[in-house]
């Protein structure tokens, strides 16, 4: 098992152990690829959306928040493209009977060339030291070349394939790549085949004449057919935003990597309607604005890298992912798409309603143009929670786990903990307990040695833990032990919640 793999086990042990995630239906062997939220995952996860709440509609004065329904008129996703286009290349392995995407196992077949390419970097910038240059050396060593290309050909015959709807040539790709099936090691494929993600039902009793209607693959619909109503009763003038946080439903093939892909999740999404014309100076400004989102929380710099789309999917005109290092590699996090007039135009054509913004500046009307930051919240709970796992191994030699989660995202703020269950120290506690319960999450625990709580606290996440002992009844102080340097501090009752306050405040993260 690679160090990534088991880091991951653990992250997802930790995550049940300690009531962040279940798997969903557990009882009855568990729903693949759904999941359920505990009571710190559940925190955890509303403190993620406020924080994108916040620095989204709060924090912007020209961007509104809507919450549209999870159901829709079915025409709505043929106007989008979904019906149509909404799907992935499946294969399947006749020895293992596993399904794939096939698109997958191309990209992973790239990435370990690719890893192939950064051995030899990192081998010779060791041998040179501080002379390497290594844009001389990817341009002159011969291995570093020939994968590199290697992987710009598979590239472009991929996207060709897919442009081309050349499902036959995918499949000789992966042939002549010679990609196996990863569990059974079998090159025996079946032939590549277009699924359609989207889940359906029917709407209303058979006998008033059912209507097939699908549950939302993405929440920005529910944006576009509003986008009328928003800009007139909001008063609106472009450029302004439109955002949402919501379920959206997939039938994704393979779901095998706990909440990072999984059938039922949330999205966070936000439309930015613009002048036709200034939609690459606003996605070149939402890439920049999401990445510092995303790095004010602490999170290391090299965690995050910025990938462009080479196969753009069917509305896009220049798309960009956000990538992450999850115990499993780099990932895509979030999605910045330029969506043109696309949707917009779309619906107006198939609903027959026009959707044109009339400009006071120019005196013209049009559809406005689109560009759209899309995060799946549950990736970005994965992000948080794999960072912030870490095994310390202690000064005295004991081991510590402990979640090092960004303070104004962490499910308990502080804990309150007596020192005793005697002496009046419990009441003592309580009482600190009800003059901060009210401003931020606190949680009151006076079982088990003081060490044990500690540890309890550390394991999820709590920045603080306000200790009640003998000395508070005499002069009003308190200990108030900090999470990650784990150091204690005597500082009066009175002083408590505005230290802990301005610790887990948005104001510093501007
Ligand atoms: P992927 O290529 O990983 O399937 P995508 O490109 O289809 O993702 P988008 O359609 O751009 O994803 O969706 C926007 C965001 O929604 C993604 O960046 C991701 O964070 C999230 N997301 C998409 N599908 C899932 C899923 N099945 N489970 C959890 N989050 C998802």
């Amino acid at each position: 098992m690679s160090k990534g793999e088991d880091i991951f086990k653990k992250i997802i042990a930790h995550a049940k152990e300690y009531g962040f995630i279940f798997q969903s239906s557990e009882i009855y062997d568990g729903l693949s690829a759904v999941y359920d939220y505990g009571q710190n995952g559940s925190a955890l996860k509303n403190n993620i959306k406020e924080y994108w709440w916040k620095s989204m509609v709060q924090f912007h004065e020209n961007i509104v928040g809507i919450d549209s329904a999870i159901f829709m008129h079915p025409t709505v996703w043929k106007a989008s493209g979904h019906v149509d286009a909404f799907n992935d290349p499946l294969i399947d392995n006749k020895d293992s009977q596993k399904r794939y995407r096939a698109d997958v196992l191309i990209e992973d077949h790239m990435a370990k060339l690719e890893e192939k390419i950064n051995k030899e970097i990192s081998k010779a910038a060791k041998k040179f030291g501080e002379d390497f240059d290594e844009k001389m050396f990817r341009q002159t060593n011969p291995r570093v070349q020939a994968n590199q290309e290697k992987i710009d050909n598979i590239r472009s015959r991929f996207v060709k394939d897919m442009e081309n709807e050349d499902l036959q040539d995918v499949k000789a790709l992966i042939e002549e790549l010679g990609i196996a099936c990863p569990i059974s090691g079998s090159k025996n494929w079946t032939e590549v085949r277009q699924f359609n993600l989207m889940f359906s039902t029917q709407m209303g009793s058979l006998s008033e004449g059912a209507n097939q209607i699908y549950l939302r693959p993405e929440t920005a619909q529910g944006i576009f057919v509003n986008y009328l109503n928003v800009q007139k009763t909001g008063r609106m003038k472009l450029p302004f935003g439109i955002a949402q946080i919501g379920k959206a439903f997939r039938n994704e093939i393979v779901a095998r990597q706990f909440i990072f892909r999984m059938r039922e999740f949330e999205q966070m999404e936000m439309q930015f309607f613009v002048r036709p014309g200034q939609e690459k100076e606003w996605y070149e400004y939402w890439k920049d604005e999401r990445v510092k989102w995303h790095k004010a929380l602490g999170i290391p710099d090299e965690l995050f890298r910025l990938h462009d789309h080479d196969k753009l999917a069917h509305y896009a005109k220049d798309a960009a992912d956000i990538e992450f290092l999850f115990p499993f590699g780099f990932k895509e996090l979030e999605g910045i798409h330029s969506r043109t007039d696309f949707d917009l135009g779309a619906h107006q054509e198939f609903s027959g309603k026009k959707l044109q913004y009339f400009d006071p500046e120019t005196n013209e009307s049009y559809v406005p143009y689109v560009v759209e930051t899309s995060i799946g919240l549950d990736r970005m709970f994965l992000a948080i929670l794999s960072n912030a796992y870490k095994e310390e191994t202690l000064e005295d030699g004991s081991q510590r786990v402990v979640l090092n989660i960004p303070p104004m995202l962490a499910p308990v703020k502080a804990a309150v903990l007596p020192l005793t269950k005697k002496d009046g120290l419990p009441e003592k506690a309580r009482e600190v307990m009800d003059t901060l319960k009210y401003d931020f999450m606190c949680r009151y625990e006076e079982k088990d040695a003081i060490g044990r709580r500690y540890r309890r606290q550390d394991a999820i996440g709590t920045p603080y833990c306000i200790t009640i002992d003998h000395q508070t009844l005499q002069d009003n102080t308190v200990t108030i032990r900090e999470r990650d340097s784990m150091k204690q501090e005597r500082i009066s009752i009175n002083d408590v919640k505005q230290v802990v306050l301005e610790r887990i405040s948005y104001h510093k993260k501007q």
